[in-house]
């Protein structure tokens, strides 16, 4: 009988190598796909595992997860990155997956030497203690540089066959996937928005003032222009359509407990979502820096309508936007 190993799959060319490598010599593989809110690579892993052929479960990270945001064992990388964390967290999900499907192993595309943050030796090796996972997690690309794992000792996998790669350059893998008639070739990673320097502003800001922030919170924290009004207020605006209609499937989930939506109704502007207990005062606000944040209005406009909704009520509301340009400059957004 074939051995069968869970993968982790990001949706990247490392992932789909180290399945391919392995798949060449009869290894059974199911993928796991972690989403978290900031990286959006769904799409991505399913075209990786539709040209390996191998069947996909997606897992989202849990409530848990805004502890390794919050507060990670291992510290950030550049930005609000916890990389060493959100790995273990990762390869601890893929871990369960393999006792459940009674695996010999969990395989990982890392490459030593790869990623500074994550992927030193001291940190593989890091990953393979704290996840349980001693001898049971194979990195394919790198495993003739690496101890071997209980898989390859047990003649399951065969080590001879498996790679020595280092470092960081992509070419060599590019050739790789070639000599491996490899089809698809993923473009480098979409980015998680972690790892950007504008983010880290919005994630910090939650932190400081909500000390009780959830996935949903995380979430909104990738959307929009986001502007800190006091300790338990804050406003969000859409920047494009998509913001838009992501503010909108946000403040409709159930999760959303302290999120009310505004909706321009007599101008084209952003939505907006107040955060925070609602007040006239807030409303207002919010209306106020939703037709300063447009264009389309009218700098002499002195009142628009937007639709208020908050747990299927809803409501128009009048807001007086004559101090808008005003409103703007006081209110700066977090970051862009
Ligand atoms: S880049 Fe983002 S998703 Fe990837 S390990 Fe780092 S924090 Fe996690």
């Amino acid at each position: 009988m074939k051995p069968l190993a869970i993968a982790l799959l990001s949706g990247g060319l490392d992932s789909l190598l180290a399945v391919r490598v392995l798949q060449l010599q009869s290894v059974a593989i199911e993928a796991i796909h972690v989403q978290t809110p900031f990286v959006s690579s769904e799409e991505s892993a399913a075209r990786v595992a539709d040209e390996l052929g191998v069947p996909l479960t997606f897992r989202r990270v849990g409530e848990d997860y805004v502890e390794v945001l919050r507060n990670p064992r291992y510290g950030f990388g550049k930005a609000v990155n916890p990389c060493l964390d959100c790995h273990l967290y990762m390869t601890i999900m893929a871990r369960d997956m393999m006792i459940e499907r009674g695996a010999c192993c969990v395989v990982s595309g890392e490459i030593l030497g790869q990623r500074p943050m994550s992927q030193k030796r001291n940190d593989l090796d890091l990953l393979s203690s704290r996840s349980g996972l001693v001898g049971r997690l194979l990195r394919p690309l790198s495993a003739k540089l690496l101890e071997p794992t209980i898989p390859e000792t047990e003649r399951l996998i065969d080590r001879a066959r498996l790679c020595d790669y280092a470092g960081r350059g992509r070419r060599p893998l590019i050739d790789l996937a070639e000599t491996l008639g490899v089809r698809y070739v993923p473009a480098p990673s979409p980015g998680c928005a972690l790892t950007e320097k504008t983010f880290a502003p919005k994630l910090r800001d939650l932190f400081h003032f909500n000390a009780k922030a959830t996935l949903w919170d995380c979430e909104l924290v990738r959307v929009g222009r986001h502007f800190r009004i006091d300790p338990i207020h804050k406003i969000v605006l859409g920047r494009s359509a998509d913001d838009n209609a992501k503010l909108a499937e946000l403040a409709a989930r159930d999760e959303a407990v302290a999120a009310t939506l505004l909706e321009p109704e007599s101008f084209l502007g952003p939505n907006a979502i107040l955060c925070g207990p609602v007040s006239e005062d807030m409303l207002q606000l919010a209306g106020v820096l939703m037709a300063a944040y447009t264009r389309q209005i009218d700098p002499e406009c002195r009142e628009v309508l937007v639709l208020v909704s908050r747990r299927n009520a809803s409501e128009l509301k009048r807001i007086d936007v004559s101090n808008m340009a005003a409103a703007r400059q006081t209110h700066v957004p977090l970051a862009r």
